[in-house]
C-alpha cells in the first residue's frame, strides 16, 4: 500500500497515521518520491483504508498488490517519459541508442559521433568501464574513455550514455554522462542500485540474464524508492539452451513489462542476439512487441572492434536499419483495408 501526504501535511499529522500503522500490526518504510511529500511502502496489508483516507494529511492511499510498489502501474496508470534536454523515452517515442561496446579512441568516438549526428541519432552510448567474462579481454578505457565522452558530448550536444559497474566508480560516470547504465551482470547489485537512486540521473537499467521479471522491477524499485523516477528497462536477452544466439531475446517480456509497469522499455538486439545478421530483425520485432526504443551496437569497422564486433553493425548495415524501421514504423499506423 502507497500512502501519500499533503505537502502540508505536519508532523502530528504524519506520526498519528504511523501510529495507527504500527498498532494495528503493520510495518511501514518511508521512501522518497518526487511527487509527493512522503509516502509510506507497508509491508504488511491488513489494514482499514477509509480509516487512513480520513485522517488529517493524507493525499491518496492507494492499495498496490505488486511487490515493486512504485514501479508497478498499478499507483501510476499513466507511462513515465524520460525528458532529457527536450528529447524523450517512453510512451509514443521509439528512440534510437547507438555507439560502440566499448570507447577505443578518439578517432573512433568522434567518427561514430559524427556519423550518429549525421542520421539524427540523439543518443550515444559507449563503454567506458566494461563488464567482460574473462580478465583477459579487452576491460574498457575507464576513465579515459568517459573523458572522451565527456568531450563527444561538449562537441556534439549527444546525449551519452555509459555503464557504471560500481558505487565507486559512479560518480565519476556520472560526471561526464547522462544517463548512467547499469548492467546485466549488476542488476542485483544493490549498492549501486541504491547509489544510482541517489544520484538523481536517468539510469538504463539492463535485465539479468537470468533474471525473472519481478526480480528485474524489483531492482528498478530500489533505485525509485531512493528517489529517483527516471528509470529507463532494457530487455537485453536471457539465458536459455538454444546456441543459435547469444542469449534469446524475450519479446514476450515487452507487452508484459508494458503492462506492469510505468518505466519506459527499450530492448537491446545486439547482445540479445550476439550476431550482426539477427539486429535488424530482431529490432523490427522489438518495434511491434512495444519497445520504446532500441539499444544497437555500431562500430566504424566492426572486424577491427576491441570487443563485440561480431554484434556490431557497420554504418551502411545501421542506415539501412533506420530506414527500414522507419518503414515498419508507418506502416504499423496504417489500417487494415480489406
Ligand atoms: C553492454 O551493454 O555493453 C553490456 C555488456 O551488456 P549486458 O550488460 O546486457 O551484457
Ligand atoms: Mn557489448
Amino acid at each position: 500500500m502507497l500512502i501519500s501526504f499533503l505537502e502540508s501535511a505536519t508532523k502530528n499529522q504524519i506520526d498519528s497515521v504511523l501510529e495507527y500503522i504500527h498498532s494495528s500490526g503493520n510495518k511501514s518504510q518511508f521512501v522518497n518520491n518526487g511527487n509527493s511529500k512522503t509516502l509510506i511502502l507497508l509491508q504488511s496489508e491488513n489494514i482499514d483504508i477509509p480509516e487512513i483516507e480520513s485522517m488529517q494529511g493524507i493525499k491518496t492511499v492507494k492499495n498496490i498488490s505488486a511487490s515493486y510498489k512504485l514501479a508497478s502501474r498499478e499507483g501510476h496508470p499513466n507511462d513515465t517519459i524520460i525528458n532529457i534536454d527536450g528529447n524523450l523515452i517512453g510512451e509514443k517515442d521509439f528512440s534510437l541508442i547507438a555507439g560502440p561496446c566499448s570507447v577505443e579512441n578518439e578517432k573512433q568516438i568522434f567518427q561514430i559521433a559524427e556519423f550518429l549526428v549525421e542520421n539524427n541519432i540523439k543518443f550515444l552510448r559507449g563503454g567506458a568501464f566494461k563488464p567482460r567474462t574473462s580478465p583477459y579481454s579487452f576491460q574498457g578505457l575507464g576513465i579515459e574513455g568517459l573523458k572522451l565522452l565527456g568531450k563527444v558530448k561538449q562537441e556534439t550536444g549527444l546525449i551519452i550514455v555509459s555503464e557504471a559497474m560500481d558505487i565507486v566508480a559512479i560518480d565519476q560516470v556520472a560526471e561526464y554522462v547522462d544517463i548512467i547504465q547499469i548492467g546485466s551482470r549488476s542488476m542485483q547489485n544493490f549498492p549501486l542500485l541504491k547509489k544510482a537512486g541517489e544520484l538523481k540521473k536517468p539510469v538504463l537499467l539492463k535485465r539479468g540474464f537470468s533474471a525473472k521479471i519481478e526480480e528485474f522491477l524489483l531492482s528498478a524499485e530500489y533505485i525509485l524508492s531512493e528517489g529517483n523516477d527516471q528509470v529507463i528497462l532494457c530487455e537485453r536477452g536471457i539465458r536459455s539452451f538454444n546456441d543459435h544466439s547469444r542469449n534469446m531475446l524475450d519479446i514476450a517480456a515487452i507487452p508484459v513489462i508494458n503492462e506492469l509497469t510505468h518505466l519506459p522499455l527499450i530492448v537491446d538486439p545486439s547482445h540479445a542476439s550476439g550476431k550482426r545478421n539477427l539486429v535488424l530483425p530482431l529490432s523490427k520485432a522489438a518495434l511491434v512487441a512495444g519497445s520504446n526504443g532500441l539499444l544497437i551496437e555500431i562500430h566504424p569497422e566492426p572486424e577491427k572492434a576491441l570487443s563485440d564486433g561480431i554484434q556490431s553493425l557497420s554504418f551502411n548495415e545501421f542506415r539501412k536499419l533506420k530506414s527500414e524501421l522507419t518503414i515498419l514504423e508507418q506502416a504499423l499506423k496504417q489500417e487494415i483495408s480489406n
